[in-house]
């Protein structure tokens, strides 16, 4: 059953479900040094993509050499042995992860992994007419489509080169395709599209579907917009929604960041809010994330990291080096992230290469 909690504090299922996590017995080999377990792991098939998200990325972009690109076997390889190590989840993201090509050969193979529980994929949609139903053929059971704005000169300005026509298609048939879940995430920038809330909060209800609202984060030095003077806190945009849809917190656990509500006036549609400034979830950090260049970052907000790349092309073919690597790296694993808005952000990395 759920309980009314006010949008200002945060839902109690999450200590609990901390406590139990210290209770239970790891169930994978990578545990870091403040005995949180890695289970996820999020992998970027590319940094290129086909939009130049205004947050994302700036509007002239060099994108890496291909041969700096982790190959798709290598990528296997990779992920072939951070599920030996008992990764449960992974997700597959970029830059746009369906603009690499052959992914599907790729995402066939990894769907096909013994013990990986959950293959998942973020995508800006724009390829999902295409895909969607390959993808879904190839076991990935859940998907993350991002959409900031319903509005076709908005959507385009926000994305500089997308078109929503598209990207409605697309969520159109992933639908069709019978995903066990679809969730939008979407990006919310004040003055820019936090007009838009209630319509998108309307969208996944007729829909059927979930949705994130993301607080923007300093990855990347970008000089279209200023961060701080945008930033939008989860808490005021549950402000907007509770003053048409109230809210009930939610006993929907998933290992992520997000927070989750339902509409008190019931529905499937979930509502979930990521707010790496208002509300830290490092303590609860489950994963880790592998560039599209194959280093292996421990961290969104920090530069701890491990050239796995150097490793497999040193020593192709050996498992054991790799995944004593792996193990070995989660002592880098830094206790938390620490975000500011300045317009000099402390990560230049922007959010395409990190593997969002
Ligand atoms: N291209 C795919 C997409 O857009 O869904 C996958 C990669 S993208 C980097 C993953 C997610 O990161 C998207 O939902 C995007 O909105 C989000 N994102 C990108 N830059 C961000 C930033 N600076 N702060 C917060 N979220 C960001
Ligand atoms: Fe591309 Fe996704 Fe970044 Fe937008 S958020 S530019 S779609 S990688």
């Amino acid at each position: 059953m759920h309980t009314k909690t006010p949008p200002t504090s945060i839902p109690s299922q999450r200590a609990a479900s901390k406590n139990e996590t210290a209770m239970k017995k790891p169930m994978s080999a990578l545990v870091d040094r403040f005995q949180r377990e890695v289970n996820y792991v999020r992998i970027s098939l590319t940094d290129r993509c086909d939009f130049r998200c205004v947050y994302c990325m700036s509007e002239e972009m060099t994108f890496l050499p291909r041969e700096q690109i982790l190959s798709l076997e290598e990528i296997e390889w990779i992920a072939q042995a951070f599920v030996e190590l008992g990764v449960s989840k992974i997700r597959l993201t970029g830059g746009e992860p369906l603009v690499r090509k052959n992914m599907i050969s790729l995402v066939d193979k990894l769907g096909k992994l013994d013990g990986l529980d959950e293959l998942v994929l973020t995508t800006n949609g724009s390829q999902l007419t295409k895909f969607a139903v390959p993808l879904r053929e190839a076991g990935v059971k859940r998907i993350n489509i991002s959409l900031d704005s319903l509005n076709v000169e908005r959507f385009r300005q926000l994305t500089r080169t997308g078109s929503l026509d598209k990207v409605l298609l697309g969520i159109e048939s992933a639908i069709q395709a019978g995903f066990e879940k679809i969730k939008l995430n979407a990006v919310i920038l004040k003055g820019r599209n936090d007009d838009e809330i209630i319509d998108l909060v309307e969208f996944v209800i007729a829909k059927g579907i979930d949705i994130s609202f993301i607080e923007e984060m300093p990855l990347g030095y970008i000089d279209e917009h200023s961060r701080e003077e945008s930033y939008m806190s989860s808490e005021a945009i549950i402000k907007v929604i509770e003053a048409r849809y109230p809210l009930m917190s939610s006993s929907d656990t998933t290992s992520g960041p997000s927070r989750y509500y339902r509409l008190q006036s019931g529905g499937k549609t979930r509502i979930g809010f990521i707010s790496p400034h208002s509300h830290n979830f490092c303590s609860t950090c489950n994963r880790v994330r592998v560039t599209a260049e194959g280093r292996l970052l421990l961290c969104l907000g920090n530069e701890h990291s491990v050239d796995l790349r150097a490793l497999v092309r040193a020593h192709p073919g050996d498992m054991d080096k790799l995944k004593d690597a792996i193990i070995k790296s989660m002592d880098l694993k830094p206790e938390k992230h620490y975000f500011d808005l300045s317009d000099e952000p402390q990560i230049v990395r922007f959010m395409n290469t990190t593997g969002g």
